[in-house]
């Protein structure tokens, strides 16, 4: 089986419930490409990992 790597994700959205000091501590990371999934710029692409804290206020991981 291939190995994926691992880094370190800091990130800002500070209501998602996976960040905690600016970090986040989601087991797995998924971001992809919004609209016609063709990023042009940073701003084309979005985390599909978060989780608003609303949802739920427990770190799972
Ligand atoms: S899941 Fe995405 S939005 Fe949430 S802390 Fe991680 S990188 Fe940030």
């Amino acid at each position: 089986m291939a190995k994926h790597p691992r880094i370190e994700v800091k990130c800002s959205v500070s209501n998602c419930k996976y960040n905690k000091d600016n970090y986040c501590f989601a087991n797995k990371l998924e971001v992809n490409a919004m609209g016609d999934g063709y990023a042009k710029t940073s701003d084309g692409t979005v985390c599909t990992t978060f989780i608003s804290q609303l949802d739920d206020n427990q770190i799972n991981s």
